[in-house]
């Protein structure tokens, strides 16, 4: 197994209509202690192909437009002032990003 730190997945790729990777910046090293906020200076940019894609970013809660957006209708209309108790990174950013076509597809 791979890890690769500081690697911000930005969209998926697809081929045709079957995920094939993962694409997004390669972010500047930073000494912050873990849980704190780091930088998102970009300093690259990567594609990861695989069999099978399998997204652990958490949840959306970070992120109130997506929370509004997916609101469950029999709760009724979403508060205009919400609370966030998900991390800042809970942001949905990579599954909901507009997918990134593979070439010839
Ligand atoms: C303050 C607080 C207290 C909690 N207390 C408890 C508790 O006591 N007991 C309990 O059971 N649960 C608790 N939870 C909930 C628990 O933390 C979450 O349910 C759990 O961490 C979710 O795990 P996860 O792996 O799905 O997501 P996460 O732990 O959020 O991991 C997602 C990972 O994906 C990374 N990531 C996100 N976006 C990208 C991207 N675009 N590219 C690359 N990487 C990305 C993030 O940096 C993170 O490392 C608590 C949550 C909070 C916020």
């Amino acid at each position: 197994m791979r890890f690769a730190f500081r690697h911000q997945v930005d969209g998926l790729i697809f081929d045709g209509d079957q995920v094939s990777g993962v694409h997004g910046t390669v972010l500047e090293p930073d000494t912050a202690r873990r849980g704190a906020p780091s930088n998102r200076n970009a300093v690259g940019s990567f594609e990861f192909r695989a069999q099978a894609v399998v997204i652990a970013t958490g949840d959306i809660g970070g992120n109130h437009e997506q929370v509004r957006r997916w609101w469950p209708s029999r709760l009724g209309t979403p508060p205009q002032k919400m609370l966030t108790g998900s991390r800042s990174t809970s942001t949905g950013a990579c599954s909901t990003s507009r997918p990134s076509r593979a070439s010839g597809s």
